[in-house]
């Protein structure tokens, strides 16, 4: 074994709690049991409850999933275009869109994860922009990805404008309420096949009636699902008054809803875990301290002298790093007891050299040792390029191994990092103008949680409600004030 590796006790541990399932392939998969050993932060402990769901959706999948008879039987009601005979289906399942960056790609198949472990639907990942070749599989002796030839063969392009549409039927009166339970054969008979759900930030009044309980009532008895959001819907998902109850049940901790989620389904595949563990073991095992400092930018926007001061006062002045001093003054012997590594993500490398250079050419306050590393500087984000994903989800996960995090405001890759780390960052908000240094430079989050950026605005009975006003776990966004998290 590495040195450097957490000494881990008992293989509870390895498998964070009983989160993961003991047994499955090493070979295949490095990272899902070695991954633990790299964390300092052992993070929270999932509920009992929470791990029997999960072993039991586990069960589903196998049972409903690609490779089944029930699996074809479903593509062939599909195919028919009409909804399964009653009674429902034993055998539901959930398409989740794979689209935008990682972060967002991320916390939607998660989004979707648990909305399908509430629903008891099976969940299969849209394969497009490399959702296939980041992950292991996090299902025993089956597989998340949705296999080629589906049916619905424009489904990656639903949008708006598709007629299937959950807010298009509601509003056109095809799906009704009341299409629920009670006269079952007819009201079988006037479901369709499936149904889109458009979560995406254009979502209308009527799409997020799906945070309504009449909608879930609905939804439930249609065999197929498609979904496609590109935000973090979990803090809506809690506002559904049907799965309170288990949601109570499975997150007694409702602060670390993706940390357990994120802890559980993404694994990197090998070749990242390769990227992740070389990185880790040459540049930052070694120091006692590792901060990351996650620095977002965008393409073409140039290099910012104040978001260099903002990251440099924010770090200095939460005692994250130490300050330099400026004259050449004799000091004390560095000791390497003393070090901290900095792990530095961006699109651009001058943020990482101007703060590599100021730790190389001034000495510290303290006397410690400061290194400063950056993996990679893709200049611009090139989404579903292979290699450039397998980069941004191995300085992901680089991330959540550090033991402080500093992150950008409103970056879902920030959010995946942190929650899979299970720190709360200190996050350095958007200033609402750009040539100056916001003040505070930065500001602790009040939870690990991801922020909901485009969250129902109304109750379901259509009128304006801010239920961070009367749900004492919800809170508006230090980041994103208009959006809802978890705390
Ligand atoms: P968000 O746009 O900040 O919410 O984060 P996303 O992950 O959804 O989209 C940003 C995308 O840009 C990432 O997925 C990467 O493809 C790329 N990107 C942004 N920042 C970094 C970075 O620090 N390192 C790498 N390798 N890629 C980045």
């Amino acid at each position: 074994d590495l040195p450097f590796l957490q000494s881990r006790k008992g293989h509870l541990d390895r498998l964070y709690g009983g989160l993961l399932v003991d047994g499955l392939d090493e070979e295949s998969c490095h990272s899902r049991y070695q991954s633990a050993m790299y964390r300092r932060n052992p993070g929270r402990r999932p509920s009992p409850y929470l791990i029997s769901k999960l072993r039991r959706h586990e069960a589903l999948q196998r049972r409903c999933g690609p490779g089944t008879a029930a699996y074809s039987d479903a593509l062939e009601q599909l195919k028919s275009g009409r909804s399964a005979a009653s009674p429902p289906a034993e055998c539901k399942y959930l398409v989740s869109i794979s689209y935008q960056g990682l972060g967002n790609r991320i916390l939607a198949a998660a989004s979707a994860f648990l909305y399908a472990v509430l629903t008891n639907r099976v969940l299969l990942i849209d394969p497009s922009n490399d959702m296939d070749a980041l992950f292991c599989e996090p299902f025993p002796n089956t597989t998340w990805l949705l296999p080629p030839g589906f049916p619905l063969t424009g489904y990656t392009n639903f949008s708006v404008d598709t007629a299937e549409r959950y807010g298009n039927m509601v509003r056109n009166k095809v799906l009704r309420a009341d299409a629920g339970d009670g006269d079952v054969p007819a009201a079988a008979a006037r479901l369709p096949a499936f149904a889109y759900v458009h979560l995406n930030h254009d979502a209308t009044v009527e799409d997020n009636t799906f945070f309504c309980g009449d909608a879930q009532s609905v939804l439930r008895r249609v065999q197929w699902l498609v979904m496609r959001t590109d935000s973090y819907i979990v803090p809506g998902l809690f506002l559904v008054p049907a799965f309170q109850d288990e949601l109570d049940a499975m997150f007694p901790e409702r602060d670390a809803v993706f940390h357990h989620l994120g802890r559980y389904l993404f694994h990197p595949n090998n070749h990242v875990w390769g990227l992740v563990t070389r990185y880790y073991g040459t540049y930052l095992a070694a120091a006692r301290q590792r901060v990351g400092i996650q620095v977002r930018v965008f393409g073409g926007v140039p290099d910012s002298p104040e978001l260099l001061e903002q990251i440099t006062s924010c770090t200095q002045r939460e005692g994250l790093l130490p300050g330099v001093l400026a004259a050449v003054e004799p000091i004390s012997p560095a000791s390497r007891a003393r070090s901290k590594a900095v792990l530095v993500t961006s699109l651009k490398s001058w943020y990482y050299e101007k703060m590599k250079g100021m730790y190389w050419e001034h000495a510290t306050a303290t006397g410690e040792v400061v290194s400063v590393h950056q993996p990679s500087h893709e200049e611009y984000q090139q989404s579903g390029a292979r290699s450039h994903d397998h980069r941004a989800w191995a300085e992901i996960y680089l991330l959540s191994l550090t033991d402080v995090l500093v992150t950008t405001g409103r970056s879902t890759f920030g959010y995946v990092a942190q929650g899979l780390a299970g720190v709360k960052p200190w996050v350095m908000y958007k200033p609402d103008n750009d040539s100056a240094v916001p003040e505070p430079p930065c500001g602790r989050d009040v939870s690990m949680e991801p922020c909901f950026h485009m969250p129902p605005g109304h109750d379901c009975r259509m009128q304006w409600a801010d239920p961070s006003k009367d749900v004492p776990y919800i809170q508006h966004c230090g980041d994103a004030i208009w959006g809802l998290k978890l705390v």
